[in-house]
């Protein structure tokens, strides 16, 4: 079990401190063999053998640049000190083991897959992570912030726990509230046949109502025929994903689909979100069984694109404050929406400032892959592992740009913080946000 990597200092966590004490031997090894066995094949079995160990993976991940180039937080290096010596040992290892390998894989890689596209075999490090995750979850050894939210989405459908009747409450709140300025605005319930089945994560009724208001204006403005949901189905959100209970992911992911197939609809509009478009789109579906969801799913970025496109977006000034914008790896490298963020950007903004690197080799705001849904207990390791970000940021803001545009919910929080930390003085925005202050309004 010899990882020749010393371990790094312990950060106490109920839900992995807790989870390892009724682990035994005997137990970790069956379901490590089980899982391996049954769970994965040729993909896993090449990324294993073929890292040639050459390194050129570690500049691209923001925990080793951030962490002085320390190689245990090299992509490479966080396979060696989990998956490999599972491999080498065949499943033996000790509930220590389990404990420091969980430590490593929720929370020091948001699975951005930066990393994968400078190994010169395209080896998928974050794949070999969640499979570490797996692992862990069969083993009941999680973070207890992200079990506690993945627990919520389990059992109420949502991961906030909003109830059935606080969610219709809200978006009839949110709809009584928007008719004062959009005198026949309607946020449509369970209609059917619609053009557009609008789905958003559980944090919005609770936290960012207003996002819900936003999403109706532009609705409205833009003569869409849309619904959304007054039963469960609404959250298209999903840490299950990330806590590797791939069986609760594929629960809900159904839940969403079919909602949105009961209300016959014709396609599902996300709000801006990254990880819950990769839960849709990429992973929920496939465990699924589905190569492509079974219902066209487009992400707000493409719906925006689209809407100005088509002129449906009619704005009365451009937005004047200089801006620059983060690409969520979800959607850049997961779907590939980054010009269209930019047609978007340069529609609304005057002035647009470019982080450097950009595109699909922007920096992860390493909140992603569930690190940020880890709580407290991680957070100063996660906004320290990110200085290259806040690098990036500074020289955004050199440069001129003082607000900083972010199309996901994950993004903002992790942005929020590193903002915070490294007293960068720059506002973050969605593109929803930017939409909703310039378009045209009733008078
Ligand atoms: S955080 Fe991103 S770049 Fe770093 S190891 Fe994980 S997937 Fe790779
Ligand atoms: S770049 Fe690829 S082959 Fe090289 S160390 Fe990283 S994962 Fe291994
Ligand atoms: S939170 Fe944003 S930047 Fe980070 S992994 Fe998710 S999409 Fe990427």
């Amino acid at each position: 079990m010899t990882t020749g990597i010393k371990v790094k200092s312990k950060i106490f966590d109920l839900g992995l401190d807790k989870g390892v004490e009724k682990l035994n031997s005997e137990q970790i090894e069956k379901t490590i063999n089980k899982m391996l066995k049954e769970e994965t094949g040729a993909r896993f079995k090449t990324y294993a053998e073929i890292c040639a160990h050459c390194g050129l993976c570690s500049e691209a991940c923001h925990f080793y640049l951030s962490n002085d180039k320390d190689p245990k937080f090299s992509p490479a290096g966080k396979v060696k000190q989990t998956i490999s010596v599972i491999l080498e040992n065949k499943g033996k290892v000790d509930s220590q083991f389990i404990r420091n390998a969980a430590e490593i894989c929720y929370t020091e890689c948001n699975l951005c897959k930066r990393c994968s596209m400078y190994c010169p075999f395209g080896i998928d490090i974050a794949y070999m992570m969640l499979t570490m995750r797996r692992i862990c979850h069969l083993l009941g050894v999680t973070p207890q912030y992200i079990q506690d939210t993945a627990h919520s989405h389990s059992a109420t459908l949502n991961q906030m726990w909003v109830k059935d009747d606080e969610w219709i409450d809200s978006l009839h709140w949110q709809e009584d509230e928007a008719r004062e300025e959009f005198p026949n605005l309607r946020i449509p319930l369970d209609k059917e046949g619609s053009d557009v089945f609008y789905s958003v994560i559980g944090p919005e009724p609770k936290f960012r109502a207003q996002l819900i208001y936003q999403a109706a204006a532009i609705m409205n403005s833009a003569g869409i025929d849309w619904t959304m949901p007054s039963t469960p189905g609404w959250d298209n959100s999903d840490m299950c994903m990330y806590t590797g209970d791939n069986e609760m992911m594929g629960r809900l992911k159904k839940v969403h689909f079919e909602t949105a197939i009961r209300l016959k609809t014709k396609r599902i509009v996300m709000g801006e979100c990254g990880h819950a478009f990769r839960s849709v789109y990429d992973m929920g579906n496939r465990w699924l069984g589905w190569k492509m969801p079974p219902i066209p799913v487009i992400h707000a970025i493409d719906f925006y694109d689209e809407l100005i496109n088509k002129g449906k977006i009619k704005i009365t000034h451009k937005y004047d404050k200089p801006v620059t914008l983060h690409d969520p790896c979800n959607v850049i490298r997961g779907r590939g929406l980054h010009e269209k963020s930019r047609y978007i950007t340069n529609f609304l903004c005057n002035r647009f400032i470019e982080m450097i690197p950009n595109r699909e080799h922007n920096y992860c705001c390493s909140a992603g892959g569930g690190v940020i849904n880890c709580g407290p207990p991680f957070k100063n390791k996660r906004v320290d592992g990110n200085k290259v970000k806040a690098e990036q940021l500074k020289e955004a803001y050199k440069k001129g740009a003082r607000v900083l545009i972010a199309p996901c919910h994950n993004c903002h929080g992790g942005l929020e913080d590193i903002i915070h930390h490294y007293g960068i003085d720059m506002e973050i925005k969605f593109f929803g946000d930017i939409i909703y202050e310039l378009m045209e309004k009733p008078q």
